[in-house]
C-alpha cells in the first residue's frame, strides 16, 4: 500500500507513520528525518538543507523531489511506502505522480487544533537518532534518555516557538493547498488526531482498509 500522511506540524504524522509502517510492513519514509542525516552526516545536501531548516523554510524542490524518488525507487519500497512530509507544495505533489511508483492509494489527512499542535511541539523530546517521545503523551521510562539507545533527549532545534509559528505558516502557504489537489482525486481520508496514540492509529488502519 502506498500512502501519504499529511496534516500540519505537530499532528503527529511520525509518530503515527511509524506505527502504521511497522503494521502494514512497508518503509516509513520522513523527508524531514532523511535531510537531518543529511545534515548529521555532513553531505552537500544537508549543507544545502541546514539553514532553511534551521529556520522552518522549506528546502529547494529540485533537491527534495530529487532525494525523494531515488528513495521510493529503492527495492523496499516495491511493495508500498508511507510518506511522512512529501509532498509538502503542488509542485512536489506534481513531480511524485509522475515518477515511477509515485501513484499512492490513499492520503491520509491528520486533524488537530492548534492550540494542540503547540502543546505538542513544546512538549517534544528526541535523540540524535530520531527516536522521538512527549514530556506528557509519551514519556520515556527515565527522564532525559531514549528508551531505544539511552542517547540524551533533547529539544529539535526548529521545536523553538518561534520556528514553529514559522512552520505553521508555512504550511499554510505551501502545504494546505494539497488537501484540494488530492480531494480532487478522490484520495483523501480525514482522521481526528487527537486522543490515544494507539487508538489514532486504529482509525487510520481502518481508513485505509476500508
Ligand atoms: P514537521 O512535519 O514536524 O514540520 P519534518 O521533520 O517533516 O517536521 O521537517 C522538518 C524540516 O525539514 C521542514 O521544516 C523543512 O525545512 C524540511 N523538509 C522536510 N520535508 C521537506 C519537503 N518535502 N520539502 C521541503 N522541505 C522539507
Amino acid at each position: 500500500m502506498r500512502l501519504i500522511f499529511l496534516g500540519p506540524p505537530g499532528a503527529g504524522k511520525g509518530t503515527q507513520a511509524s506505527r502504521v509502517a511497522t503494521i502494514l510492513d512497508v518503509p516509513h519514509i520522513s523527508t524531514g528525518a532523511m535531510l537531518r542525516d543529511h545534515i548529521a552526516d555532513g553531505t552537500d545536501l544537508g549543507r544545502q538543507a541546514a539553514e532553511r531548516m534551521e529556520a522552518g523554510d522549506l528546502v529547494p524542490d529540485d533537491l527534495v523531489i530529487a532525494m525523494l524518488t531515488d528513495r521510493i525507487a529503492g527495492e523496499d519500497a516495491v511493495p508500498g511506502f508511507i510518506l511522512d512530509g512529501f509532498p509538502r507544495n503542488l509542485a512536489q505533489a506534481r513531480a511524485l505522480r509522475a515518477s515511477p511508483g509515485g501513484v499512492v492509494d490513499r492520503v491520509v489527512l491528520l486533524i488537530v487544533d492548534e492550540s494542540e499542535i503547540v502543546r505538542r511541539i513544546s512538549g517534544r523530546r528526541c535523540c540524535s537518532r530520531g527516536h522521538t517521545f512527549h514530556l506528557d503523551d509519551q514519556p520515556p521510562a527515565r527522564p532525559g534518555v531514549c528508551d531505544v539507545d539511552g542517547d540524551p533527549l533533547e529539544q529539535r532545534p526548529d521545536d523553538s516557538e518561534e520556528v514553529v509559528r514559522n512552520r505553521l505558516a508555512v504550511y499554510g502557504r505551501e502545504t494546505e493547498p494539497l488537501i484540494g489537489y488530492y480531494e480532487e482525486l478522490g484520495l483523501i481520508v480525514e482522521i481526528k488526531a487527537s486522543g490515544p496514540i494507539p487508538h489514532i492509529t486504529k482509525q487510520i488502519l481502518e481508513a485505509v482498509r476500508a
